[in-house]
């Protein structure tokens, strides 16, 4: 096989320093697999170029076999209306990129908010370009109210079903239950009343998987009160950001939660976190979720040509980063001694 072509987002603040280390590991992994395209984009690119996702980035992203995003934005950089730039959303919208994977699993070992949290391993599909963002940047404020809308395709949500459902699939070929959870609000809101429908028409071509619903606030409650009975779970945009968030908390904080946004012809590999201003420069950074979403990577392009060395690869590095979590080789935010190369090198020396 080939060498895959990686457009390769450096980002802001802690975004080039777990960046770089990262590479390193994939190249160490997988020597003479990759060809990295850079890509400026986010705050810097903004003050430098005047545009915070040049045509020539997201070109590169439309040419490249995947695109590996660490973390994008600067609070002190902002559009003259106040808001903050968001390029990673746009290339969401761009590529069509409408499954957000974030995967929470609760690593043996690592310190977590839960005392006993169980062997906890689910994965939450968020739909990733309409939902409550359908309206993003173009809600309408009045001096007496403010309205956003949110608008469900039939399309969209169709595809997203069907995209959890084949994961839930392929996680039953390696021991999962094979349940897929609609997380909605199908009790108040006629819009989650269709997205019910929907799913539940998908989930009559999956006869073999488990299909069943869940409401949106009871599943915050449940993922906290009893996270390890949960295998796929798939939900509108807005509600997905923020069970996102939650995952990330269980799994021990945002240093450790990777995700991929996928579409039909593209797919992004980011950390769940920002580019945290607070500890930038510093090289303290935490790289383990990008690397972690670097091996999500590896196993999306194994899957997508067929290639056995990708699907291992992505498997290896995910265990490496376990391994390296479990023993507390890791930074301070998850209560290790190691600063940011001291990390990679620790997952290095374990591949
Ligand atoms: P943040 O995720 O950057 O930081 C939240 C907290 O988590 C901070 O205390 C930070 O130090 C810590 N943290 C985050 N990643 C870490 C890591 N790898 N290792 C150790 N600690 C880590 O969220 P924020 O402060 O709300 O946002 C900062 C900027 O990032 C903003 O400009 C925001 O718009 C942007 N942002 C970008 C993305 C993205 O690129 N996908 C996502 C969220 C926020």
């Amino acid at each position: 096989m080939g060498k895959y072509s990686i457009a390769v987002f450096r980002g802001d603040g802690i975004g080039p320093e777990i960046m770089g280390p990262t590479l390193r590991v994939l190249e160490r992994l997988c020597p003479d697999r990759f060809e990295w395209v850079d890509c400026p984009a986010g705050a810097a690119a903004y003050l430098d170029q005047g545009t915070d996702l040049p045509a020539a980035s997201l070109d590169a992203a439309r040419q490249a076999d995947a695109i590996l995003l660490s973390c994008l934005g600067d609070p002190a950089v902002r559009f003259p209306d106040g808001t903050e730039m968001t390029p990673q959303i746009d290339i969401r919208i761009a590529l069509d990129l409408y499954a957000g994977v974030r995967p929470v699993r609760i690593v043996p070992g690592l310190r977590t908010p839960l005392a006993d949290p169980g062997a906890v391993d689910f994965v939450l599909v968020r739909e990733s370009t309409e939902g409550l963002f359908h309206t993003q940047g173009k809600g309408l404020v009045e001096a007496d109210h403010a309205e956003e809308t949110l608008r469900l395709t039939r399309k969209t949500t169709e595809k997203v079903c069907r995209f959890a459902f084949r994961l839930a699939e392929q996680r039953r070929a390696k021991g999962h239950p094979g349940r897929v959870t609609s997380v909605d609000k199908a009790n108040v809101f006629r819009a989650f009343a269709f997205w019910r429908e929907v799913f539940d028409g998908v989930a009559v071509d999956y006869p073999h998987l488990t299909a069943d619903h869940a409401y949106v606030d009871a599943m915050a409650l449940w993922m906290v009160t009893k996270p390890a009975a949960w295998d796929v779970m798939v939900t509108e945009n807005m509600f997905g950001d923020i069970l996102s968030d939650l995952g990330a908390g269980l799994m021990g904080g945002l240093g450790v939660a990777p995700s991929a946004d996928i579409g039909d012809d593209h797919a992004v590999f980011q950390p769940c976190h920002g580019s945290a201003p607070d500890i930038a420069g510093r090289g303290i950074a935490n790289p383990a979720a990008m690397i972690l979403s670097a091996a999500m990577m590896l196993d999306w392009l194994g899957e997508r040509h067929g290639d056995a060395a990708m699907t291992e690869a992505g498997a290896r590095l995910t265990a490496a980063v376990d391994a390296c979590l479990g023993a507390g080789e890791t930074t301070g935010d998850l209560g290790g001694s190691l600063d940011t190369e001291g990390a990679a090198e620790a997952v290095l020396a374990r591949l």
